[in-house]
């Protein structure tokens, strides 16, 4: 698997504020933070996007993304928060490691903002596409 900045992260060999490690996982501050206490999680494992990510590691990640969330609301005193995590370059991923963005979001409008362009799901459509994706998970 490729490498990216975050390898050399994990690997010490560049320098970061880290906030956890363990076994499978690694985190830390976001260097061009969006607001007060942006954190990125990361496996060690060099999946470049989710779907590529073993279960292992993703359980990993889950383990420990609620209590990593939980210590950056109490150091903050932010009561509200968005997880992100993209995939592919045209979903905004720059670096090409899994990362999953915490990002507190404040009252004074610091955080993520969002776009929600939503349109209403026709029953036809959705009834093959739920059936269509289910059929890929068996
Ligand atoms: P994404 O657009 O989801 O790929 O986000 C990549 C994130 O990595 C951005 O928010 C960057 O600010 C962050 N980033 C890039 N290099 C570093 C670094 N050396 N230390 C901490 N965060 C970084």
């Amino acid at each position: 698997m490729a490498t990216s900045i975050f390898t050399k992260i994990i690997a010490r060999e560049i320098p970061c504020f880290r906030i956890h490690e363990d076994e499978h996982v690694f985190a830390f501050l976001d260097i061009n933070p969006l607001s007060r206490g942006h954190t990125l999680v990361i496996p060690k494992e060099p999946a470049q996007t989710l779907d590529q990510l073993s279960e292992e590691s993703a359980a990993a990640l889950g383990r420990v993304l609620p209590r990593i969330s939980r210590a950056i609301l109490r150091a903050t005193g932010a009561t509200a928060f968005n997880i992100l995590q993209n995939n592919g370059a045209m979903a905004h991923q720059v670096v090409m490691h899994v990362h999953f963005h915490i990002i507190p979001k404040y009252a004074d409008g610091s955080g993520l903002g969002i776009q929600w362009p939503a349109r209403a799901l026709g029953a036809d459509e959705g009834a093959a596409l739920a059936t269509a994706i289910t059929d890929q998970l068996q």
